[in-house]
């Protein structure tokens, strides 16, 4: 069969139960790289299952686990997978955009001078006035009042500390700090690929 008549077939699948208390979109399945490991931690990597479905017709992923409910074809049940792990590799880079959600994370979403995780804004270390620049290395995250206080001073004329020097991480750096910061929802199946190695570490 052409691969066009297989997404053609996944198309038609229908609901399993027409209840739409049933609710098959909450049905998101886990994104497994090549070597088992989340392709993202965070944000998770999840796809839609209609999107796993296609994946799985067109042989770029093996299915790991399933959830317990069907989608129905004319010709075909199928468990929607609830984990799956692409047939190949991808190759992150070396080093994540430097974005307000990645520089957030880095820092753990929080302040660098006092640790509060509100009212998160930007601050320059060393002031721009005094030719600070907007890079990885000279900005972290600090709450408002922090950086009310400590206003275009340096940390050491506003003697004030920062919990960590600022650097820029590599993809992997990042990766491991989004593991911090599970989802509220977990299914079951997800939680083998999620934590496998920090159990091994215990
Ligand atoms: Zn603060």
């Amino acid at each position: 069969m052409f691969r066009a008549e297989l997404i053609e077939k996944v198309a038609r699948f229908r609901y399993a139960q027409d209840d739409p208390a049933s609710n098959l979109s909450a049905c998101p399945s886990l994104v497994l790289n090549a070597d088992y490991t989340p392709l993202s931690y965070y944000p998770l990597s999840l796809w839609p299952w209609q999107t796993a479905i296609k994946a799985v017709f067109l042989d770029r992923v093996d299915i790991v686990a399933s959830y317990e409910r069907e989608v129905h074809s004319p010709s075909l049940d199928m468990k929607i997978p609830s984990v799956i792990a692409l047939r190949q590799y991808v190759k992150h880079s070396e080093f994540p955009a430097f974005t307000r959600f990645n520089l957030f994370l880095r820092d753990r979403f929080q302040c660098q001078y006092c640790g509060s995780g509100s009212h998160l804004t930007f601050d320059h270390v060393i002031p721009r006035r005094l030719g600070g620049r907007t890079t990885w290395e000279n900005i972290v995250s600090a709450c408002a009042p922090c950086n009310m206080k400590k206003g275009g001073r340096t940390p050491g004329q506003a003697h004030m500390h920062l919990a960590e020097r600022p650097i820029r991480p590599t993809s992997w750096q990042l990766q491991q700090q989004g593991r911090l910061f599970p989802p509220n929802y977990l299914h079951e199946t997800w939680r083998d690929w999620l934590y496998w190695d920090i159990e091994l570490e215990e």
